[in-house]
This record gives structure tokens, C-alpha cells and sequence, in this order.
């Protein structure tokens, strides 16, 4: 085992006071189950406002630095060398194996960085960074100090225990899952709605999601890739409760009695309305959707604005302002892309009109809506019982 822990960078900024406890908690509870599927035993410890992973057995450092990777909240993933405390000598004799191990081509140039937190070591910080630095010439004179710029940043920590290391892996960012409520994602087949949930649960929000399928109009193979999108999104957002509803019949009664070129909108409109009593009855606080404006003609602002009359609750579209190549290079970096594009109809792609309204006037849609007036209420309670709950891991 190269390294026996890693040490866990996170942003401090949004965790003043109180707030730590919470973040810290719920970033160890996170990276633990990030760590159950690899392959190996580790303790997950916090000290002196640090996160560590310690490693109990031999593992897989490419798995383990890419189940880190899929845990919001971390900035950088530190693979750290953990030293006890035999004095200052032994620990420049140390960070010189580090260097040599480490950097076999020694043409480069360093910085030392060194730490003391722990107050009653007898070497100052700055005393420190002397002769580390020194030592570390004195070993390989074709190094070279540069303060500015250095290739290499040799962090020195003396804690209870001394910790050394240079590597820093970028981590995913953002807030643990769990620390900022929960909301409910409409989550199609598509390619935008898998990245707008992966962008809010980095937020630190916790996601469920709803899919509207409308046998047979849409084929259980177009369901399966919505699970499968799920289970994608899930590897960053822990488990996904997804609520798989019935949405034939309202579709088919909106198609017999409602301008054609404004069943799209009017769909939407149904969609909205069921996620929110779903977001209500599960303890969402929000709803999220992949809209981006004038993506297509049901996401115009006055479509945007016409489906969103229909919710009291806060709708989240993180890419309200992402062209959709900027919308692809997400799913291309969080992997969800290539399932994102299997050519499986979706439940939209059925019933569009060949002239869909772009402008859609509020008060038009609502008297359209009265046609459904006998019996739209009771297919509403009928799809929400149809509500098939899937819990993706
Ligand atoms: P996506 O790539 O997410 O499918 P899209 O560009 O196809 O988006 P629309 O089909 O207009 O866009 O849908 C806009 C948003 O409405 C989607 O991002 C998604 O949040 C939601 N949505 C659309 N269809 C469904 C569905 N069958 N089930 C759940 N949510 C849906
Ligand atoms: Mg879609």
C-alpha cells in the first residue's frame, strides 16, 4: 500500500459555525458509502477540521481516487504519507524518501509547505520550510526552489501525527448530499434532466425523480434508460427513489380534446402538476427540470412562464442558461451521455404537434383546459396511483 490515507479537501466557506458539523457529518457519511463498492477497507476520520481516509487493506488507488471523485463537497484528494513523531531529523530524512519516491526525474523545482498545528512541536512553520527545503537540496542539487511557481508543493503537517504529500486530485466540488433539503427531478429519457439533477444535488440537495411513461405509446426499453439514467445520476447523489407514473390516459384524453398545437404545453402542465403533489407527499421542496430557454418550443419564456403558473413550489432548471453543447459536455463528463442518446422514443415525442404554439398565452391554455374539465380530475388521482416506486442504487 503506497499511501495508507488520503486526506480530504473541502471548500470552508459555507461552513461557519454550526453549519461544520452538519457538512463534515454528512461529507464522511457520503464518501463512506462512495468507498463501499470498492475494493477494500478503510476508516473514514475527522480531526482538526480534516477529513481523512484511512486505508485498512491493500486497494485500488484508481478506483478508490474515482469513487472520491463522485463525492460533492470534496476539492481535492490528497494521497498523504503518514509519519509518527521521532523527531525533526527523522522527518527531513522522510521527506527526502518522499521526494526520491515520488519524483523519480528530479529535474524540478518545489516549494515547501509546512504546517504546524500541532503548537507544542518544537520546530516553527517557518523554521520548518527552511530546512526541509534544504534537506531536500542537500539530497538532490538538481532541484530547485521556486516560491512563485513550483512544479512540486511538498505539504508537511505536523497534527498528532505528521502527514506529508504533493499530489492534489480535484474533487467534484460542490455540497454534500443531504446538507440543503430534498427536491423532486422530472426526469425524461432525454439528455438534459439527468445533468440539471446532477447539478443540483451538487448543491448539497438530495434528489428523487419522477418519470412519465405512456405505454404503449413508449416501450419498457425507454423506461429501462430512464432507470438506467437514474442509477448513473445515483452514483453521485446516493440512492434515487424514483416514482415511475402512468401518463397514457391523460395524454390521450388531452390529444382527443385540446388543440393540437398546444399538447405539448398542456402536457407539461399535467407533468408539473403531478411531480408536485409527489414533491409534496415525500418531503421535496422543490421541483427540478432540464429546461434551458428556447431550447425547443415548449421552453420559450412565454412557454416557461405558462408551465410554470401551475406550481406553488420552486421550480429549479440549472440550465435555464446552457446552449446544448454546453449541456452535453456535462453528460459527456458525468456519463450519462451515451444512454442519454439511445434512440428510444419518449413519452413528448408521441403526441408533438408539427406546429407547436411558441408564444402561449396563459389565459388560451387555461380555456383549453376546461375541456377536460369531466374528467381530467379523476385521471390525475388514477395516474398518481399508478405511482411505482423504484429505489435506484
Ligand atoms: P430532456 O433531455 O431532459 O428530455 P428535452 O430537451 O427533451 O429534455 P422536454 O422534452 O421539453 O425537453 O422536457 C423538458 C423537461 O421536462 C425535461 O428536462 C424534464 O425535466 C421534463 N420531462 C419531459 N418529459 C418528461 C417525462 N416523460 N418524465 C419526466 N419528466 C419529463
Ligand atoms: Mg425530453
Amino acid at each position: 500500500m503506497k499511501y495508507p490515507a488520503f486526506l480530504i479537501k473541502y471548500a470552508e466557506i459555507a461552513i461557519k459555525g454550526k453549519n461544520r458539523y452538519v457538512f463534515e457529518d454528512a461529507l464522511m457519511h457520503r464518501i463512506k458509502l462512495a468507498l463501499k463498492y470498492t475494493d477494500g477497507e478503510f476508516a473514514v476520520t475527522k480531526s482538526q477540521g480534516r477529513v481523512y481516509v484511512n486505508c485498512l487493506t491493500d486497494y485500488d488507488e484508481d478506483e478508490v481516487i474515482a469513487a472520491l471523485q463522485t463525492v460533492f463537497g470534496i476539492n481535492a484528494i490528497c494521497p498523504v504519507v503518514k509519519l509518527a513523531d521521532e523527531g525533526f531529523d527523522k522527518l527531513c530524512e522522510e521527506a527526502v524518501r518522499y521526494i526520491d519516491e515520488e519524483y523519480p526525474d528530479k529535474n524540478r523545482t518545489f516549494k515547501v509547505f509546512a504546517k504546524r498545528a500541532r503548537k507544542t512541536y518544537p520546530v516553527r512553520s517557518t523554521e520548518m520550510n527552511c530546512a526541509l527545503g534544504e534537506a531536500i537540496l542537500g539530497a538532490f542539487p538538481e532541484m530547485k526552489v521556486d516560491v512563485h511557481e513550483p512544479e512540486i508543493e511538498l505539504h508537511v503537517e505536523v497534527r498528532e501525527d505528521i502527514y506529508i504529500y504533493s499530489r492534489q486530485v480535484p474533487g467534484p466540488g460542490g455540497m454534500p448530499v443531504g446538507t440543503n433539503g430534498k427536491a423532486m427531478l422530472l426526469l425524461s429519457g432525454g439528455i438534459d434532466s439527468p445533468v440539471a439533477g446532477y447539478m443540483i444535488a451538487k448543491r448539497g440537495v438530495k434528489i428523487d425523480a419522477v418519470y412519465f411513461h405512456a405505454p404503449p405509446y413508449t416501450s419498457e426499453r425507454a423506461k429501462q434508460k430512464v432507470i438506467d439514467l437514474a442509477k448513473i445520476v445515483a452514483k453521485y447523489t446516493g440512492t434515487i427513489c424514483l416514482h415511475v407514473i402512468n401518463f397514457t390516459d391523460i395524454q390521450l384524453a388531452i390529444y382527443e380534446k385540446c388543440p393540437h398545437e398546444e399538447l405539448t404545453i398542456i402536457m407539461r402542465r399535467y407533468m408539473m402538476r403531478i411531480a408536485e403533489r409527489i414533491a409534496l407527499e415525500n418531503g421535496c421542496l422543490g421541483l427540478i427540470t432540464g429546461e434551458s430557454i428556447g431550447q425547443v418550443a415548449s421552453q420559450t419564456v412565454q412557454s416557461l412562464a405558462v408551465t410554470n403558473e401551475v406550481c406553488t413550489l420552486p421550480v429549479f432548471r440549472p440550465l435555464i442558461g446552457f446552449d446544448k453543447q454546453e449541456i452535453i459536455e456535462v453528460s459527456e463528463k458525468i456519463g450519462t451521455f451515451e444512454t442519454s442518446i439511445l434512440p428510444y422514443e419518449d413519452c413528448c415525442t408521441i403526441f408533438v404537434a408539427k406546429h407547436p404554439v411558441t408564444k402561449p398565452e396563459a389565459k388560451i391554455i387555461r380555456r383549453s383546459e376546461t375541456k377536460l374539465a369531466d374528467c381530467i380530475d379523476e385521471l390525475v388521482e388514477k395516474a398518481i396511483e399508478t405511482d411505482e416506486v423504484l429505489n435506484v442504487i
